[in-house]
């Protein structure tokens, strides 16, 4: 039986009713996969992988009741999302903030299991998190949330089974006292959650894992196109994690980053970052408008997002949903030959057929920002070796695997004009080892 699109997200709608940002991820990656499953595996349909792959293998829901400094009771929602596990143990962030939901974490398993089987490594997929705000609070209390959080969570992860690590309000701190929780009930010491300190399990580069893997992604499709990145102008969201070390690894390769950004608006330096104004930068913390009083040509733009701006390569760091329509029309407008995702799903479904339409060189998330996996997953082999590699050779190993990356996405993605369709590339390639391993090991 063949396959329809419409029937199909219909059917996951009616399933899984109010969860928008799913459904979107689902369709994204469905729109390029339906046609592919009736031409290629006509067999997948009768066995229903799509059915199942839509359907976590399981959801984790529990109270996270924790102290404040003020001794009074505070109760949070904690999750995880156990998507799939075809091609290995579960495997993503923990993402803390006020906006999680069940709908946005089910879009993050999802996308997860595509982004890590692309990265060439065993790791199946998952997510998880809280509706905690680490906005504000203390240093102890963020202690005292994580030790509850994990007090829960630990029963459910394990090195062989599912392994954590952070996302958008979990990063080393907070990895350090969930991993010392878990140590403290398990008694043992083991790679359970990725994005450790060097010093106690880490690995090098993981911290710049996702930016830098970013970068050496956009490079290959400017190599591609016989270009370079060096004298490219490059807009840039976000002031996290993930947009630090783009920025700092764009610098390094030569190119202009002209803007960050926070929930607070756009600062706009149109004469370039050097990497002594973005180690500035990280001294602001989410002060950005105090940038302008130190280096005068540079100037802040509240409530904006820097998508306004013109520039050659636009890179949403940031977060889902941050690059809409009218957005997109104008980064065409002004010039931008590519789109690359350092966010999780950051272009609604509409932007992305505006750069589909104008021909931009468009990357998706679960492709250009699968670096941070990657290197969890180095991690996650040093520590079951017990050793501990050099930045240098992790560094290189991430190169490696961005590039493979992108050869996936070409031999996937290549439409008959000769554009490549990234996204169609990265669901593809991402989708078939999971679909046959799916297969081969029953229902
Ligand atoms: N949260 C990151 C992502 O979206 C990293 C996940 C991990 O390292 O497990 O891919």
């Amino acid at each position: 039986m063949s396959l329809n699109f419409k029937k199909f997200i219909k059917y996951v709608e009616d399933r899984n009713p109010n969860e928008p940002e799913f459904l979107q991820a689902v369709a994204e990656v469905t729109e390029d996969l339906i046609p592919y499953i009736n031409e290629r595996h006509p067999t997948w349909s009768d066995l229903k992988i799509l059915e199942r792959i839509v359907e976590p293998e399981r959801v984790v829901s529990f109270r996270v009741a924790w102290l404040n400094d003020k001794n009074e009771v505070q109760v949070n929602r904690g999750y995880r999302v156990q998507m799939n596990s075809a091609i290995g143990p579960y495997k993503g962030g923990l993402r803390f903030s006020p906006t999680v939901n069940l709908s946005i974490l089910k879009f993050l398993a999802f996308e997860q299991v595509f982004k890590n089987s692309l990265t060439g490594i065993p790791l199946g997929g998952g997510k998880g998190g809280s509706d905690f705000d680490p906005k504000g609070k203390s240093n102890m209390e963020i202690m005292r949330f994580c030790q509850s959080f994990m007090t829960e969570l630990y029963r459910h992860i394990g090195a062989e089974t599912d392994v954590p690590a952070g996302d958008i309000g979990v990063g080393e701190r907070e990895v350090g006292y969930m991993f010392g929780q878990y140590k403290r009930i398990q008694n043992n010491f083991t790679g359970v959650l990725t994005g450790k300190g060097k010093h106690w399990g880490g690995s090098y580069i993981r911290p710049e894992a996702t930016g830098y893997g970013l970068l050496y992604f956009v490079e290959c499709i400017f190599e591609n196109i016989d270009e370079e990145i060096a004298g490219k102008t490059i807009a840039i969201s976000g002031a996290g994690n993930v947009a630090y070390y783009a920025a700092e690894k764009a610098i390094h390769l030569g190119a202009k980053v002209i803007s960050l950004s926070n929930s607070t608006g756009t600062l706009h330096d149109p004469e370039g970052l050097t990497l002594e104004k973005l180690s500035y930068v990280g001294t602001l913390g989410r002060e950005l408008e105090r940038y302008p009083q130190k280096f005068k040509a540079a100037s802040f733009h509240p409530g904006k997002k820097p998508w306004h701006l013109k520039c050659d390569i636009a890179l949403p760091c940031a977060t889902q949903n941050e690059l809409g329509h009218e957005d997109a029309k104008l980064l065409v407008k002004h010039g931008c030959v590519c789109v690359a995702e350092g966010a999780n799903m950051p272009s609604t479904a509409e932007a992305i057929k505006t750069f589909h339409k104008a021909r931009i060189h468009f990357a998706p998330g679960k492709a250009a920002n699968a670096g941070g996996v990657a290197v969890s997953g180095l991690e996650m082999s040093q520590n079951s070796i017990g050793q501990q590699w050099n930045a240098e050779k992790v560094d290189a190993r991430l190169k490696g695997i961005m590039d493979n990356i992108h050869k996936t996405c070409l031999k996937y993605g290549k439409e008959e004009d000769g554009y490549i369709n990234y996204l169609k590339g990265a669901n593809i390639g991402g989708f078939i080892k999971v679909g046959a391993a799916m297969k081969a090991q029953g229902l």
